[in-house]
């Protein structure tokens, strides 16, 4: 007799293993790729029963299992590699040298400075940044100027399903080059794309030359934050900007009659619960990774700058760019700096690694990560190490 095979469908793998466990990032890997699975507000629907078994949708999930180690080799250079931040070819403090540009960013304004630059060079026709969308929050979307960079400068701190729109690119020949702002759990399913792609999606793939990741500590569920603002008497569309500047402990609203200052501890509740077991806080999978730089005593000042990690040679030789180009004021970051930021990756690695062991109930079952991928095992080690000496 012959024992019936169990088919691997793969919407329905997804659907179990990331949108039932909570562990659905948001980030539109997913979406576009068909007509079954859409973005509503910041959650993804499966709108149709799909029977593929090899679907790309579960391939190019963040959340689902990878071989990273396979995808390092892939992006990076082996000699660049740290187990806390990923590849590392430069750690500097950065900000744009144009002071009207600077006027609408979050931080020093690094991000729109490079993506402007790599649009104005050639380098890219299309630059995928996220914008706020009255109906749902955040969506991703295309911009070919540096108006429309400039004016959706600056973070939301909601779910923005930005490589949604990625996909629907496929086919659409005048976007050309394209470069991406992303996240970290973007910029991992960006990557996983290079890794897995289809032969169909390799020229869109192909297409893909640049990859900016934000830092990102967490973000938040769209309609928490959405409810806590209601109670507040905040109106989404008076938000201008948001930040957590250095020392505060606090989130800072900044809408047209002022700002209102949010303790930490009350917007725990508003956090994605993705991102508790997310292990990234820099976008290792990026080009080049861009946060605030928080350092040093002159926070006010420091406001103003980023920090910023290249990893590829590609982002390499857009920095050089920048500077040639007189775009981007750059200066080496202090070790101790380096030092801060590593201590930071590391605790959030440690405690994702922590609720994904209480999620799953075995420190051998890792769900999406692979317990004998060597970045997870030394920390895995490190951990059974600290609960051993308490
Ligand atoms: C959800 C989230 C969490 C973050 N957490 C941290 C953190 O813990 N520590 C830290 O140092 N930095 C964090 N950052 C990064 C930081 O807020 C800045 O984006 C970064 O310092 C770059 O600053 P800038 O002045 O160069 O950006 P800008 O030049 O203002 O450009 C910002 C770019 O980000 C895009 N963007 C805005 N919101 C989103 C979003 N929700 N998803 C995807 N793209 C978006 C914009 O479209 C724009 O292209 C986070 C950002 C986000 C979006
Ligand atoms: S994490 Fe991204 S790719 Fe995975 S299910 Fe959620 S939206 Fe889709
Ligand atoms: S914390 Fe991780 S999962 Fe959450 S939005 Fe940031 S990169 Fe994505």
């Amino acid at each position: 007799m012959t024992i019936p095979v169990k088919k691997f469908i793969s919407q329905k793998i997804l659907k179990k293993e990331v949108l039932e466990s909570g562990l659905c990032t948001g980030c539109g890997a997913c979406v576009g790729l068909c007509p079954y699975q859409v973005i509503y507000h910041d959650r993804t629907v499966q709108l149709h029963a799909c029977d593929l078994e090899n679907g790309k949708c579960y391939d190019y999930c963040p959340r689902t299992s990878t071989d990273l180690n396979k995808l390092r080799n892939l992006l990076f250079d082996a000699g660049d590699m740290s187990p806390e931040i990923g590849a590392m070819k430069g750690y500097y403090f950065s900000r744009a040298t144009n002071p009207q540009l600077r006027e609408n960013v979050q931080h020093g304004g690094t991000v729109t400075a490079l993506m402007e630059l790599a649009l104005l060079e050639g380098l890219i026709d299309s630059a995928i940044i996220s914008s706020p969308d009255r109906e749902f929050g955040q969506s991703g979307l295309v911009v070919k100027d540096k108006v429309e960079l400039r004016k959706n400068a600056g973070s939301k701190f909601t779910v923005s399903p930005t490589v949604a729109v990625f996909n629907q690119l496929e086919g659409t020949k005048d976007a050309g080059n394209i470069g991406v702002v992303a996240t970290a759990c973007q910029a991992l399913a960006l990557a996983k794309m290079k890794l897995k792609s289809v032969k169909e999606d390799r020229g869109k793939i192909d297409q893909l030359k640049l990859v900016i990741g934000l830092y990102c500590g967490w973000a938040f569920a769209a309609q928490k934050f959405n409810d806590l603002m209601g109670q507040n008497d905040i109106a989404l569309e008076s938000i201008s900007g948001m930040d957590i500047p250095a020392g505060k402990n606090s989130l800072e609203i900044y809408t047209a009659t002022g700002t209102k200052s949010f303790p930490l501890s009350d917007m725990q509740e508003c956090i994605r619960n993705a991102c508790h077991y997310c292990l990234d806080s820099t976008a290792e999978y990026a080009d080049i990774s861009v946060g605030a730089a928080r350092f040093g005593d002159n926070w006010e000042e420091m406001r103003h700058w980023n920090q910023m990690i290249v990893r590829t040679q590609k982002g390499r030789d857009l920095i050089d760019l920048a500077i040639k180009r007189g775009v981007l004021e750059v200066k080496e970051a202090p070790t101790e700096s380096l030092l801060q930021l590593k201590k930071a990756a590391v605790e959030k690695k440690k405690a994702a690694l922590q609720n994904i062991i209480r999620k799953s109930g075995s420190a051998k079952n890792l769900l999406y990560l692979d317990c004998h991928d060597p970045v997870v095992q030394m920390f895995l080690a490190k951990q059974i190490s600290n609960k051993k000496s308490r």
